[in-house]
């Protein structure tokens, strides 16, 4: 099982987690995601910062 990126607001995996999210940037709440870091992001704030997600898969 690939390593679980765990929300830092409730420290549960993103399809367990409750959290009202939104992007921790732009505070967008479009299509927001978990990323790799714990903290939720909008498609295009990820981009910019080349964060990956929480869930992709990786090789
Ligand atoms: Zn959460
Ligand atoms: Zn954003």
């Amino acid at each position: 099982m690939a390593e679980q990126v765990l929300c830092v607001q409730c420290d549960r995996p993103e399809s367990t987690c409750t959290c009202e999210r939104y992007c921790c940037l732009c505070q967008s709440q479009y299509d927001i995601r978990l990323c790799t870091d714990g903290q939720y992001y909008c498609p295009d704030c990820r981009e910019a910062c080349e964060i990956p997600l929480a869930r992709i898969r990786v090789h």
